[in-house]
């Protein structure tokens, strides 16, 4: 049976826009971003759909989620970027992970467990462009890429990518974005010097493969594009399906007379005889109590605000005179055409002030994901 609330994730919608990306990307090669446990769509059956759509890498933040692709089988090449001390490297060389580094640290730990293991390791060598995030500073860079040509020499590694990422790609024409091109392709110089021939060489995130063909080298990492979001407010991809829809049953509805203080804190009072009703959906569920009497919902087929505070499993909406009855969908964002009028991840994020990406990826772990 349903469960009252759910996010619904059309994995279609996820393989289709990787082939849109795909073709967007000309012919560079798509590494489909799935960390956060795939934009919170679900890590596994993300992977499975991007690969379908024609992605040939996948991307992770952390080994962990990596290991937890190659768990379940999927044998695509996987790329983890971030790599704390402590980190399972050796799990990682054993299982075939490319592993960005961004310092001599982390290559030293990666070459130690290669010898240990008598494997060669695959790593990408990650060069801070301006983003002043990960990724070695352009000083260091000669350094770290000789470093790892002797360490090639040796047999204990093989560099398998040079790649970086962009700071500003969202906002087109920035001029960080030609001054961190320009160092790319020096790094990308320096390292062909020491020999270095790295299967692919990247810097694009969505924003990039979608707005800048000259970043896309060999190979584009596409995030929040392949969940079928833009990642520029204001810059419509035609034909992107956004993969998620939230929703909710209705639990309850109730009558009350005008003067009715709403929800915790009353913070909505209401001016007339209404009928109110409860969804059953809070902060604990990723609804942030930031949207409180801002949020927009589809209900009774028209679009509402949320009425009152979000609490931690519930929120109000007022609905007026209109017939809304327990059991009916509350719609908080999904794919407007298979619910026409929905608000989207986007008229969420901008009542919030924030970004699709953390609309997506907040919805909590008690809503489950239903594929379809
Ligand atoms: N590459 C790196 C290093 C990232 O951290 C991310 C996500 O933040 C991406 C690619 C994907 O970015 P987007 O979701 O904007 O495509």
């Amino acid at each position: 049976m349903a469960h009252f609330a759910h996010a619904r994730v059309d994995l279609d919608a996820i393989a289709y826009n990787a082939r849109l990306l795909r073709e967007r990307a000309g012919g560079a090669a798509l590494m489909g971003v799935v960390k956060a446990d795939g934009y919170g769509h679900g890590m596994l059956p993300a992977a499975r759909a991007l690969l379908a759509g024609g992605a040939t890498w996948l991307g992770t933040a952390f080994i962990r989620e990596a290991l937890g692709l190659r768990a379940a089988g999927i044998t695509a090449p996987v790329l983890a970027w971030i790599i704390p001390p402590g980190e399972p490297v050796g799990e990682a060389v054993e299982n075939g992970v490319d592993l960005g580094v961004s310092d001599a640290a982390v290559l030293e730990a990666v070459l130690g467990a290669a010898r240990s293991l008598g494997r060669t390791a695959r790593v990408q060598l990650k060069i801070d462009t301006g983003l002043n995030r990960g990724g070695i500073g352009h000083s260091e860079w000669g350094s770290l890429v000789e470093a790892a040509a002797r360490a090639e020499e040796a047999g204990h590694l093989k560099v398998s990518g040079i790649w970086s990422h962009f700071a500003c790609a969202d906002e087109p024409g920035h001029p960080s974005i030609a001054a961190q091109l320009s160092v790319f392709h020096d790094a990308l110089e320096t390292a062909d010097k020491v020999g270095l021939t790295p299967e692919v060489r990247h810097i694009a995130n969505s924003a990039a493969l979608l707005t800048l063909p000259e970043a896309h080298f060999d190979l584009v990492r596409g995030g929040i594009a392949s969940y079928g979001l833009s990642p520029i407010p204001d810059l419509d991809v035609p034909g992107l399906r956004p993969a998620m829809t939230l929703r909710a049953r209705v639990a309850l509805t109730k009558r009350v007379p005008p003067g009715s203080g709403v929800s915790y804190g009353h913070r909505y009072v209401t001016d007339r005889e209404t009928t109110l009703a409860l969804v059953p959906l809070g902060y604990a569920d990723g609804v942030p109590r930031a949207a409180t009497n801002r949020g927009p919902v589809l209900l009774g087929g028209r679009g509402r605000v949320i009425a009152g505070t979000v609490c931690m499993d519930q929120f109000v909406v007022d609905v007026g005179d209109d017939e809304v009855a327990a059991g009916e969908y509350a719609v908080l964002f999904g794919d407007p055409d298979a619910h026409p009028g929905a608000p989207s991840a986007q008229d969420w994020a901008g009542v919030l002030d924030t970004i699709p990406y953390e609309i997506v990826t907040r919805v909590g772990v008690r809503v489950p994901r239903e594929y379809v």
